[in-house]
């Protein structure tokens, strides 16, 4: 009997795989996982014409959706419970039929101690689609690479969990929908959740991290950060520090302004998570002249900056899913 439950117990620990303390691991090396070649080989495929623009709801954006699904897949993430394959439907309905249905990939790691808190990564997946000549917006850099930086974030968690560093959060990546046509899959989602809003402790959303703006042109070591200390001190200065002790990258604070004419905490997904007191950080590389243009396409992406960027993202979510305290709210929207 002994013996047997022995064996038992043995055959149940090494399928789990050895938990370890997530403390004892080294963020770095599954931050290193994030590479330019893979990032690239994933965005030449997602941004290829075969997307056809990624228009929300169209066919091409269907394809965009299944590519995100396999990848999530092959990795060993989890569709969260409640959501039937890793999408989260949303009927054209919720459009006033202007779209038709569409939909949120979303992709799971449970936390190891305090799963119910959960840390939102997200970045839109949708762009504009084929315009009246025939061209098609393949959307690279906005609408490309950052749901690629997701996928690559997502192996990064991945590694770690298979090594026994699962993180003490719960991770949700969501690849959201509809955001050229008005924020939609995050106004969606934060009306729809698949966790308790106020269950959810952050929301790093990345949107337009693969160029390198005018102001900033021969540096590939810079991004912009937006919202970061907007509802929470913590947030920023989790933000600083692991920036400080990992990347050492120029954080510009130049778009967080609240008196910056271009407005653009509130022109991406991270403001419907804001919206409801979420602490929120947006990465951004700036503007330039490809933006919503038929050019903003795979070979212009800067690769080695997307990486930097993802791996900072990375570390900043290890930190805050690791981290003992929830990040605290200390101020008003
Ligand atoms: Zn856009």
């Amino acid at each position: 009997m002994k013996k047997v439950l022995l064996i038992a117990l043995t055959a149940g620990f090494v399928g789990c795989g050895a938990q370890k303390n997530v403390e004892n691991a080294n963020p770095m090396e599954y931050a290193n996982t994030i590479t330019p070649d893979e990032l690239k080989d994933h965005l030449y495929i997602f941004a290829s014409d075969d997307f056809e623009g990624k228009d929300t709801g169209e066919p091409g954006q269907k394809k965009a959706a299944e590519y995100l699904r396999k990848e999530f897949k092959n990795l060993g993430l989890t569709s969260p419970e409640g959501v039937a394959n890793y999408y989260q439907e949303i009927p054209s309905e919720f459009f006033d039929g202007k779209f038709k249905d569409t939909e949120n990939v979303v992709a799971f790691i449970e936390g190891g101690e305090k799963a119910e808190e959960i840390l939102v990564i997200t970045s839109h997946y949708d762009h504009v689609g084929i315009d009246n000549e025939g061209n098609i917006y393949n959307g690279a850099d906005d609408g490309g690479s950052g749901p690629v930086a997701i996928l690559e974030m997502a192996e990064a968690f991945a590694e770690a969990k298979k090594d026994g560093y699962t993180p003490k959060r719960s991770i949700l990546f969501i690849e959201l929908t509809g955001e050229e046509k008005g924020l939609l899959g995050s106004k969606y989602y934060t009306e729809n959740p698949i966790f308790p809003l106020e269950n959810t402790v952050a929301n790093l959303n990345m949107d337009m991290i693969g160029r390198i703006d005018e102001k900033h042109t021969g540096n590939d070591n810079y991004v912009y950060l937006i919202g970061s200390d907007r509802l929470s001190t913590d947030l920023h200065e989790v933000s600083e520090q692991v920036n400080n002790e990992f990347m050492n990258m120029d954080l510009d604070y130049t778009y967080n302004d609240e008196n910056d004419p271009n407005r653009f905490y509130y022109r991406s997904d991270h403001y419907n998570f804001a919206k409801n007191n979420i602490p929120v950080i947006f990465y951004f590389n700036g503007v330039h002249k490809d933006y919503h243009q038929p050019t903003d396409t795979a070979e212009k992406i800067e690769y080695e900056a997307l990486a930097k960027r993802a791996k900072l993202v990375f570390l900043t979510a290890w930190e805050i899913a690791n981290r003992d305290e929830r990040l605290v709210v200390d101020k008003a929207e």
